[in-house]
């Protein structure tokens, strides 16, 4: 049996010719539309720069869908490629020369760690969870905070780390799971504590309940002044 192609079919699927404008309004639309949801889910849930996962989302099925769709043309498909890049660009193009404009689209970094404990003035904290910063922290090679002297948060959604040399490293929040869960409520010995919430580092004496200076949280962990291995 001949393979035969029925050419109009495979271009254009079920649609008309009268379709294909439409589609580069609807691409655009979509694009707009898949953009704002990005910015709204933020940086920490996409992982990624908002851009990047937009071009994924949107071209993923127009690559896709007349793959193995039969009824969805190639053209069509085309179309959404060629809006998309064309809206890609010319918000690229906009972006580049507004930092206004390219901060809202796109994001901007924010403090995460300073001076060896968490930035809560800068970035609120309860935006970000504890668990998933302490994953970033860690894939970084940070065993405490009192290793860091700054940690951002890119707008990239990835996070940088910057440390302190080995001998200027000093006691801090513990970022490991094992010694982070062990909280507590009562200080029962002397020693050196870190806020279980913010990082804030100091030497407590025994004490029923001791709110931090820094965020009023009554938690505290046992402080850790390990180098780092390397
Ligand atoms: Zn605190």
């Amino acid at each position: 049996m001949l393979l035969q192609i029925d050419w109009r079919f495979l271009l254009l699927g079920e649609e008309e010719w009268s379709f294909l404008p439409e589609v580069l309004f609807r691409s655009a639309i979509m694009f707009i539309i898949s953009l704002v949801a990005m910015r709204a889910i933020g940086r920490r849930g996409t992982k990624q720069g908002v851009f990047e996962l937009v071009l994924i989302v949107t071209l993923g099925s127009a690559a896709g869908d007349p793959a193995f769709y039969k009824n969805v043309g190639i053209l069509p498909a085309t179309l959404v490629f060629v809006a998309i890049v064309l809206m890609y660009k010319i918000v690229n193009y906009i972006t580049a020369r507004n930092k206004y404009l390219d901060d809202l689209v796109e994001g901007k970094y924010a403090r995460l760690v300073k001076d060896c404990k968490f930035a809560v003035e800068s970035c609120k904290l309860d935006d970000l969870r504890h668990d998933e910063l302490f994953e970033d922290l860690r894939l970084k090679g940070v065993m405490h905070l009192g290793q860091v002297e700054a940690a951002y948060i890119e707008a990239s959604g990835q996070v940088s780390v910057f440390f302190l040399p080995d001998d200027k490293v000093v006691h801090g929040l513990p970022v490991t799971p094992e010694l982070h869960e062990a909280q507590l409520d009562e200080i029962k010995e002397k020693g050196i504590y870190s806020c279980a919430y913010c990082g804030h580092t100091k030497e407590i004496k025994p004490i029923k309940h001791h709110p931090c200076e820094i965020c009023k949280n009554e938690k505290w962990v046992r402080s850790i002044k390990d180098i780092r291995v390397k």
